[in-house]
């Protein structure tokens, strides 16, 4: 019989991400699709809020790797405690959240285990009794859909394709052994250097994408530019609805030109083929084109809005829902002054 491991890691406030609750839904549906054991593995610093945040999972056994030496996100000391947490199951079928610190040391614990890995799965179901994923390819313009018999079958599986797992309930974990050496000790985590939340303009779990264009940075009906004018609202717009931020190419482009820029971009922020594909319930472009380029990156965004002067532009062309013909400027100054209202 089957079993799967749900593995995580707890966050520092205690308790488990959005991420991870997302992916022990994917892993619940997989054990009851095949009529198998649900284990959970929990790794950190502190393990007992995670494990009480989901103690009614149903999993027929709750595994920790818990301690200071795990507190932080090192490669040496994860792998470590992933390899010993799905050692300890027995597992199959491995399945856990594709975000950074699981992402980081997945593929290597797969190799520990002399087993398979298939990381940013969209889609996790029984298909003839047998397990099926779903992941994207080619910058997200084809779908496979695929079954492995290899096991153990590591699976991360990305935020925003399934329902955070609700159902908290009092659990003891049982502690699992981990055998690390000094030299997995020997990387030392001193601090955190992160940006303060406003400064933070991707947020990937906002209501909103905003999408900023290099129209922004274009000359405008005066005949003049107005980089600072446009810096300045979109911040605004932002730190109001904490919306998150992206933008097309162009317009991250330009600083490698040495036009006058919106300083606060960077090439992380850009959205399409060769950009990020983000999931986000709603999205507004402004300022943008809508080249296929550019929207083949709005794949997964659910509402669809776009302001343009151009009644022309690629989102009129079926890759809007709303079009706003209208100056970005003159909208953005508007809505923020109704947001300082509100
Ligand atoms: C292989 C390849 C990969 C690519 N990958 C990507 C990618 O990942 N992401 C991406 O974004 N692009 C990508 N591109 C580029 C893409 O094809 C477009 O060139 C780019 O998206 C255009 O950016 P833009 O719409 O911001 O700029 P522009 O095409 O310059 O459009 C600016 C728009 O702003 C409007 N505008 C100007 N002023 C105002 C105003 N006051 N109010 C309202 N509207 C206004 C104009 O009407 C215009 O439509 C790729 C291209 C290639 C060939």
């Amino acid at each position: 019989m089957e079993k799967v491991l749900f593995l995580a890691h707890n966050e520092e406030g205690g308790g488990l991400s959005r991420a991870c609750l997302e992916a022990l839904s994917a892993a619940r549906d997989l054990a009851q699709g095949l009529g198998a054991e649900l284990a959970v593995g929990l790794f950190g610093g502190e393990v007992s809020g995670a494990a009480e945040a989901i103690g009614g999972c149903g999993a027929a056994c709750f595994l920790a790797a818990a301690g200071p030496v795990f507190a932080s996100s090192r490669y040496a000391s994860d792998a470590a405690a992933c390899e010993a947490l799905c050692r300890a199951s027995g597992a199959g079928l491995v399945v856990a959240a594709a975000d950074s610190r699981l992402s980081r040391v997945l593929p290597g614990v797969a190799q520990r285990l002399g087993g398979r890995i298939d990381t940013h799965l969209t889609g996790l179901w029984v298909k003839d009794g047998s397990p099926a994923a779903a992941r994207w390819f080619y910058r997200q313009r084809m779908v496979a859909e695929f079954t492995r018999s290899e096991r153990p079958w590591l699976m991360s599986v990305e935020s925003g394709c399934f329902e955070a797992f609700d159902g908290p309930g009092a659990v003891e974990p049982e502690p699992v052994a981990v055998d690390l050496s000094e030299a997995c000790k020997r990387t030392e985590v001193l601090g955190l250097e992160t940006p303060s939340a406003d400064e933070q303009t991707i947020r990937p779990d906002a209501e909103l994408l905003f999408v900023a264009g290099a129209g922004w940075t274009k000359k405008q009906a005066d005949g003049r530019t107005h980089v600072k004018e446009a810096e300045g609202l979109i911040l605004d717009f932002l730190n109001r609805t904490k919306a998150s931020l992206g933008s097309s190419k162009s317009l991250v482009d330009i600083s490698g030109e040495g036009h006058e820029v919106i300083s606060y971009l960077t090439h992380l922020h850009q959205v399409g083929q060769t950009g990020a594909t983000p999931r986000h319930p709603k999205g507004l472009a402004a300022c943008c084109h809508g080249e296929e380029p550019h929207v083949v990156g709005w794949r997964f965004i659910g509402e669809r809005r776009a302001i343009n002067l151009d009644a022309g532009c690629g989102w009129a062309q079926g890759k809007a829902d709303v079009l706003y013909v209208a100056d970005a400027f003159e909208v953005l100054a508007r809505l923020n002054e109704l947001l300082a209202r509100a």
